[in-house]
């Protein structure tokens, strides 16, 4: 699976590349494939498709590939599971709405939290740095640029990450039901970034073990920041739960240590996912 990069954001989301942008990007690097993953949309895709076509010519191959990062809860945790390689189907279209509507209901707690700190204008001050879907990112833009919180760094951790001041227990859908609502439209459910959720390896692999339970059907087991070691632990995992193997760097901006494809080709893949029954770089959008 050479040169993959199976999880990305854009400005539709908390990127800050538009999809062609980040299309533009991918071929520069002579990636062979890149799938667009925005938070709970699907609003860059159609754009993504678009790029490629007007990007190739007859020399590169290239692929774009459909996908989604779905915020999901298992045990009350915050848990992103990747949707890839899938056509429009209205189920997916329907959970995302869902998605949607709970993203705007958080976003007015969180800025209402903020405002009873002390800070003005939130909602809407915020607002003007998502192009796309609202995501706590743009907060924390919003704390950083117009409201002299340091860096955005701090910004999470004083006040938007799990258990500070501006955090809102979030009730998004369940892990089970975003991976059948994944599988049931013909796509392949991938277990996003499973070392970012600090659970430990015990806890972490009572998640895996569910994931594989519910009909999850592949874990990522290579990030841009992964040292060999973590990434050799990941496939292990897939080894031991028979899940296979997805490469995503989780690309939001470019930065002296953040690119498309940077650092997924460390380990070899035994069990990639393009050995999913359902991948298939020619279906239609
Ligand atoms: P949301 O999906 O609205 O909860 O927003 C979560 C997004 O915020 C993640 O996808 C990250 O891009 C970003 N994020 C989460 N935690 C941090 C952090 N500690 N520092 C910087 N960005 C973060
Ligand atoms: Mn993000
Ligand atoms: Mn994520
Ligand atoms: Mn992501």
């Amino acid at each position: 699976m050479y040169r993959f990069d199976l999880h990305s954001h854009s400005s539709c989301s908390d990127g800050t590349l538009t999809p062609t942008e980040l299309v533009k990007r991918a071929i520069g690097l002579n990636l062979a494939a890149l799938a667009l993953t925005d938070h709970d949309s699907l609003n860059g895709i159609s754009e993504g498709f678009t790029a490629t076509e007007l990007s190739l010519n007859s020399e590169k191959k290239f692929n774009f590939i459909s996908g989604v990062e779905i915020s999901t809860i298992w045990n009350g945790l915050e848990i992103h599971m990747v949707g890839l390689n899938f056509s429009r189907h209205p189920l997916l279209d329907e959970l995302l709405q869902q998605q949607a509507q709970k993203r705007i209901d958080r976003a007015k707690q969180i800025a209402h939290k903020l405002e009873v700190y002390g800070f003005q204008n939130v909602l809407a001050g915020t607002q003007k740095y998502a192009k796309g879907d609202i995501t706590r990112a743009h907060f924390a833009q919003f704390l950083v640029e117009d409201c002299g919180v340091t860096s955005i760094d701090k910004a999470f951790k004083k006040f938007l990450s799990k258990g500070k001041k501006a955090y809102v227990t979030p009730n998004w859908v369940s892990l089970a039901e975003a991976v059948l609502v994944i599988n049931s439209i013909g796509g392949i459910s991938v277990l996003a970034h499973p070392l970012e959720y600090d659970l430990g390896y015990q806890k972490l692999d009572g998640l895996i073990s569910y994931f594989k339970q519910v009909g999850g059907d592949a874990i990522e087991v290579a990030r841009s920041n992964l040292s060999t070691k973590q990434q050799q632990k990941l496939r292990d995992f897939s080894h031991k739960y028979d899940l296979l193997q997805s490469v995503g760097s989780d690309f939001h901006r470019p930065s002296s240590w953040h690119n498309l494809g940077k650092n997924l080709n460390i380990i070899e893949l035994d069990k990639p996912i393009t050995n999913h029954p359902n991948w298939d770089l020619n279906k239609l959008w």
